[in-house]
């Protein structure tokens, strides 16, 4: 297997990544708190490891991804109090419009989805398993983390306990050991989801969720946990706390990876500044694949502008891509003639520029420089395309197809321009789609009135050709893709 390289924040270098078990890879990716639909910030962390695990599995690596859902916080219960509807009702609401633009910039699903809610045992054991061994304490009906008691406390963020002190704004609570203890439970306050525990009816802490789902769909060490760089304190620095202090084994995690802020034009994307855009408005003036080129145009660590003229050079830049890719189509559906040196010459360009492609996603996923070799590559297409067309040079058939295997390898991996390779040009919306499929269905049940099964058949199977299922029921027909 190619070696890969990742920035690793726990070590802040670069290392050459090792399975803890070879041949899989285990990754924890902090999900949302779903009180509002997801915005921009949202978008940029499950794009950019939804291209990290599209590319450990072309590596050959079998991948399982884990992503939470916050459905227990104080946002989620604010919103449900002011709507005057339950939590759930607002979680359930958000989780679904999450699922529905994710869906939309073609992020694969994680294994999982667990929610706080679902697992209140797993939680409320690790932290009575935390009480027991010494790390943790109980006042009244809460239970608070003692970071003191954490030897490692600050390794993440490579900040010393004084360090943080002095920096972080901290709630005043006699009661807590330490200033920068935290909650692990919470006692339960009037009009406020509880659930019950050893120390009371009362909800979890923000940071113990992730510490038990973890643990417990991909055990004491994993391989991969990723979030937003604002993460990296206090939330993952606690994780590191809660879990290692837990197992009594370390590292929780091998590698930690985080990813830059989104700006826009300029400025950090805040709600105070009127300029957090969510990605469903987004969608309604760009398409899903030039928002998703967007968010990996950067490497993931670097810091991300958005503006409406990048937007919009993003979506001339995939259709120049595209209309390469119709050109390979159109070169696979010429005649195949004699070979030459031209076509030899094209194969060697595409060899060369597929490993370019190689080092520079192994090199701690560089979307940025892999999509110039993508680019290159189109342009070598076009070239041939052009001599085929004007100077009399023979389609090579067998050249093209190994060009057209690496070509759609690397947008595959980059998640771009799925449609175009099915000879699908414009960017249908799922309208679009729907109405058609609802016409031709019933044009294929007009044939079946009239007795013409065999032209029904054949609708069906061309159908299936396109990887669309038809199923005939006594309702009428279905289809599914
Ligand atoms: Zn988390």
């Amino acid at each position: 297997m190619r070696e890969l390289k990742v920035y690793n924040t726990l070590t802040r270098r670069k290392e050459t990544f090792v399975p803890v078990t070879p041949g899989q890879v285990k990754m924890y990716v902090c999900g949302i708190t779903p009180y509002n639909h997801s915005h921009m910030g949202n978008a940029r962390p499950f794009v950019t490891w939804d291209v990290i695990k599209r590319y450990l599995e072309h590596l050959g690596y079998e991948v399982t991804h884990i992503q939470n859902f916050t459905d227990v916080d104080d946002k989620i219960i604010n919103a449900a109090n002011g709507e005057g509807v339950t939590w759930d009702t607002i979680s359930n609401r958000y989780i679904a419009s999450y699922f529905e633009v994710m869906d939309a910039l073609h992020i694969h699903r994680a294994d999982k989805y667990p929610r706080v809610s679902e697992h209140m045992p797993e939680i409320i054991h690790m932290v009575q398993t935390l009480i027991d061994k010494g790390y943790a304490y109980v006042i009244d009906h809460d239970v608070y983390y003692s970071v003191e008691k954490f030897a490692d406390y600050g390794k993440l963020s490579g900040r010393s306990l004084d360090d943080m002190m002095a920096g972080a704004r901290i709630e005043v609570d006699d009661r807590k050991h330490n200033p920068m203890d935290f909650a692990l439970w919470k006692g339960a306050k009037p009009g406020e989801p509880s659930w019950d525990s050893p120390w009371g009816p009362g909800r979890p802490g923000w940071h113990i969720e992730c510490s038990a789902m973890s643990n417990k769909y991909l055990g004491d060490t994993f391989d991969f946990h990723g979030g937003g760089s604002d993460l990296i304190f206090p939330h993952h620095e606690n994780e590191i706390a809660q879990s290692e202090a837990y197992t009594g084994k370390k590292p929780m995690v091998k590698y930690w990876l985080h990813n830059g802020f989104i700006t826009i034009n300029s400025e950090k994307m805040s709600k105070s500044l009127n300029n957090f855009f969510l990605v469903k408005d987004v969608l309604e003036h760009y398409s899903p694949d030039a928002l998703r080129y967007f968010l990996i145009s950067n490497h993931y660590r670097s810091p991300l502008d958005f503006s409406d003229e990048r937007l919009e050079e993003m979506t001339r830049s995939l259709e120049r891509l595209g209309t390469s890719i119709d050109n390979v189509l159109e070169l696979l559906a010429m005649p195949a003639g004699a070979k030459s040196d031209t076509s030899a010459q094209l194969l060697a360009d595409a060899k060369k520029i597929e490993e370019d492609f190689e080092e520079a996603m192994c090199d701690d996923f560089n979307t940025a420089l892999a999509s110039a070799a993508m680019f290159e590559l189109a342009r070598k297409v076009n070239i041939y395309k052009d001599a085929v067309l004007n100077k009399n040079v023979p389609v090579d058939s067998s050249v093209v197809s190994e060009v057209k295997r690496i070509f759609k390898t690397m947008t595959d991996i980059l998640g771009i321009l799925e449609d175009r390779w099915n000879g699908n040009k414009g960017e249908a919306s799922n309208k679009d789609y729907n109405d058609l499929m609802d016409l031709i269905l019933e044009v294929r049940q007009e044939c079946r009135a009239q007795k013409q099964y065999a032209l029904a058949d054949a609708i069906r199977d061309k159908l299936a050709a396109l990887g669309i299922t038809v199923e005939d029921s006594p309702q009428g027909a279905r289809w599914k893709k």
